[in-house]
């Protein structure tokens, strides 16, 4: 049984008798072990202490769970033989359920990524289950149209058709809510999907078995494969029984998936990282801004593929809008996410992790960088987890190191600018266009520069806001297609035109 520090929330009695087993995988409707035997460990990133023994899968699983997929779609168990009435019920459902169990999910997630409970509860449980109920209304509003064709004698139609099995691969930094944006249109559109959670985080994915049974999906619809990338989700992106692959992760990543999912052709959907420009001028409400920049990096502890890494502040007001952020970030309590007293921000997510953020801290500082705040691995109570301070830079060079790569960390560089034209050239300098933001209280400035930024989604006196209604996926290599919205539907199945005779 888990034994966590004293100063911990007491668990949840489900969760303890969760934790005290060794996870299984999830196919067919049956839960499995590894083929293999194997498995592999989860930890607590506040301690480093072990929370779970997991269920390794490999590529004997991946067979298994494809071909557990697979021949539920040849049957049409989901979008064949229930109706899109019957399957939106059962989508709702798992809403419901989801929010039912939000203190265990928050839990699971709390405990496995280190983030606060409030956060895993009322945040991403909450959004997750936001999702499932924007696409629940859609099983009954696929629709395809009629075209009218130019030849003579002819009726042609379109349908809008499941894609078939979906891989859905999902990182670390928002565990269920990843899942969830991939899963709830996947399954809107009548798909059948096999997931592969981030290795660091796969508890909540774990406990979904459950929930899905009982919302009344059939077996097959909804799998999932712990396991690690390079090997459980290295075998789901290069299997044959696989039509798509819906990935959010890093753009290393997802370069391997493109090259390795040739094989049979299948389609990939890319949701990737960004070193998203947040862009403040004068003329803004200055002190909303600098509270506003300070979490646009900071919330989820700077693991955010939308984080605001790069912060550009009018050259007039930078020392004003830097010493209010300053002021901002000295309010953050760091700790456990699952510590009685409540934390804003907990760990970063692993050792492997703590060192490559540190990494880039020494960057700063060696490229003649100055922490205004932070700067350093928090030690003393917390030394035993992964845990960093909050860290501003300033006078750092656009070009350096820390300033073109994503951190995925509580790190943000500050830097003056001289006017609009100068500001938009720096800041679409980059591999990334995921998002970006400006704070101003100019209207046609606002509009003029958000037309000119070159990223998937633009923040204006706001940062971070998602909506399952609202198109999200990133320019240049931050990714390939859209989530959430008509869009994520679109991506989600195959579009068959159909010609009939009817001039006898
Ligand atoms: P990652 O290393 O790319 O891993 C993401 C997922 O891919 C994990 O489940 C991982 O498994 C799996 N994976 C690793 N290698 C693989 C391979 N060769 N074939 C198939 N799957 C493989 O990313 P991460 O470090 O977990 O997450 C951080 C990244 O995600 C950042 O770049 C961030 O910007 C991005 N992100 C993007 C969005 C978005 O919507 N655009 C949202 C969140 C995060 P393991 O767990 O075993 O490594
Ligand atoms: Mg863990």
């Amino acid at each position: 049984m888990v034994t966590l520090p004293k100063n911990y929330i007491d668990l949840h009695p489900e969760v303890e008798a969760f934790l005290s087993q060794t996870l299984p995988m999830y196919y067919g409707g049956k839960r499995a072990p590894a083929q293999s035997g194997k498995t592999f460990e989860t930890v607590d990133p506040s301690t480093g202490k072990l929370l779970a023994n997991i269920a390794e899968a490999d590529q004997a699983d991946v067979d298994l769970a494809v071909q557990a997929a697979r021949s539920a779609y040849e049957t049409g168990d989901w979008h064949l033989k229930m109706t899109p009435s019957e399957r939106s019920s059962c989508i709702w459902k798992l809403a419901e359920l989801l929010e039912s169990h939000k203190d265990i999910l928050g839990q699971l997630d709390a405990l496995d990524n280190g983030k606060p409970f409030a956060s895993a509860r009322d945040v991403d449980v909450f959004w997750s289950a936001e999702h499932f109920r924007y696409f629940a209304g859609w099983p009954t509003k696929i629709e395809g149209s009629t075209i009218p064709v130019s030849t003579p004698g002819m009726f042609n139609y379109t349908l809008r058709e499941p894609v078939g099995v979906c891989g859905l691969i999902v990182p670390w930094n928002y565990p269920l809510l990843m899942a969830s944006w991939k899963m709830a249109p996947a399954l809107a559109a009548g798909n059948y999907i096999v997931l592969k959670p981030a290795e660091q985080t796969s508890l909540s994915a774990l406990y979904l078995p459950k929930l899905f049974e009982e919302a009344g999906f059939p077996p097959g619809v909804f799998n999932v494969l712990p396991g690690l990338g390079h090997k459980a989700g290295a075998a789901l992106v290069a299997h044959h029984g696989v039509n798509k692959i819906g990935f959010t992760g890093s753009t290393e990543v997802a370069k391997e998936i493109l090259k390795s999912s040739t094989g049979n052709l299948k389609r990939v959907s890319l949701e990737l990282g960004g070193k998203s420009p947040n862009i403040i001028f004068a003329d803004a409400d200055l002190e909303k801004a600098s509270v506003g920049a300070t979490w646009a990096i900071f919330g989820n502890n700077g693991q955010s593929c939308t984080a605001g890494s790069r912060l550009y502040i009018e050259q007039k007001v930078f020392d004003e809008v830097v010493s209010g952020m300053a002021d901002e970030t000295k309010k953050i309590k760091v700790g456990p996410g699952m510590q009685l007293e409540p934390s804003h921000l907990g760990p970063v997510i692993s050792t492997e992790q703590m060192n490559r953020v540190m990494g880039y801290i020494k960057e700063g500082y060696d490229s003649g960088g100055e922490a205004v705040s932070g700067g350093q691995r928090i030690e003393g109570d917390l030394s035993e987890g992964y845990f960093i301070q909050p860290t501003i830079f300033k006078n750092i060079d656009d070009e350096a190191k820390i300033n073109q790569e994503e951190i995925f960390g509580p790190v943000v560089c500050a830097m003056p600018f001289k006017d609009s034209n100068e500001i938009l050239q720096r800041a679409n300098d980059t591999q990334f266009g995921l998002a970006a933001g400006l704070w101003t209280k100019d209207v046609n400035k606002a509009h003029q520069i958000a037309a000119k930024l070159q990223a998937g989604t633009i923040w204006v006196n706001t940062w971070g806001n998602t909506d399952a209604a609202s198109p999200f996926g990133g320019y240049k290599q931050s990714g390939h297609g859209r989530e959430m919205g008509k869009e994520a539907i679109e991506l989600y199945t195959e579009l068959k035109s159909v010609w009939m005779r009817i001039d006898g």
